[in-house]
């Protein structure tokens, strides 16, 4: 069986990340979207928030499982039984990223593969940030989220 990690921060999870997952599972049989806990960063959403938002995003979706991690991705990987990495590129900042990157992982773990998805040209203007931004402020958020994500959100942050 194949499986992926789509490892990210998720804060908040896009119409950008399901693209992906959307399009991975044309290639895997299953995908583990799974968030990195990281203290030292700071976040819009808790990490709990984020995990119920992946819920929502990806709850329909029988081929996909959701969590998060506290270990090592590679490590991670191997618990998930997944032989492959999964990540999108949005731009070349994105690829100069990923690059040394997915080469630490290969050093660390050289039986896992990571896998590049090209954005689509209506998704690539979606990033986390730029939603956070939206948020923020109280913008538009149709055409950004997965419509439940959105509605939650919403519900959440747009009373005032
Ligand atoms: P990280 O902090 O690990 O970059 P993100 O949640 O921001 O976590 O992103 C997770 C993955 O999703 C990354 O590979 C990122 O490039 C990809 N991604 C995010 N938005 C898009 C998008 N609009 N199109 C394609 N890939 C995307």
């Amino acid at each position: 069986m194949r499986i992926a990690l789509f490892p990210g921060s998720f804060d908040p999870v896009t119409l950008g990340h399901v693209e992906i997952v959307r399009r991975g599972l044309e290639l895997f049989d299953e995908i583990v979207v799974a968030i990195g806990i990281n203290v030292h960063k700071q976040y819009l959403f808790s990490l709990e928030e984020r995990i119920q938002l992946l819920g929502l995003a990806f709850g329909d979706m029988p081929r996909v499982r959701t969590g998060a991690y506290d270990q090592l991705t590679v490590d991670y990987a191997k618990a998930c039984g997944a032989r492959f990495l999964l990540r999108g590129l949005r731009s070349g900042t994105d690829l100069a990223y990923e690059q040394p990157v997915s080469q630490i992982n290969r050093h660390l773990s050289p039986e896992l593969d990571t896998v590049f998805l090209h954005s689509y040209p209506e998704t690539i203007h979606i990033s986390s940030t730029i939603v956070r931004e939206v948020i923020k402020y109280k913008g538009r958020l149709d055409g950004l989220l997965p419509p439940k994500v959105q509605a939650f959100i919403e519900a959440k942050r747009y009373q005032s």
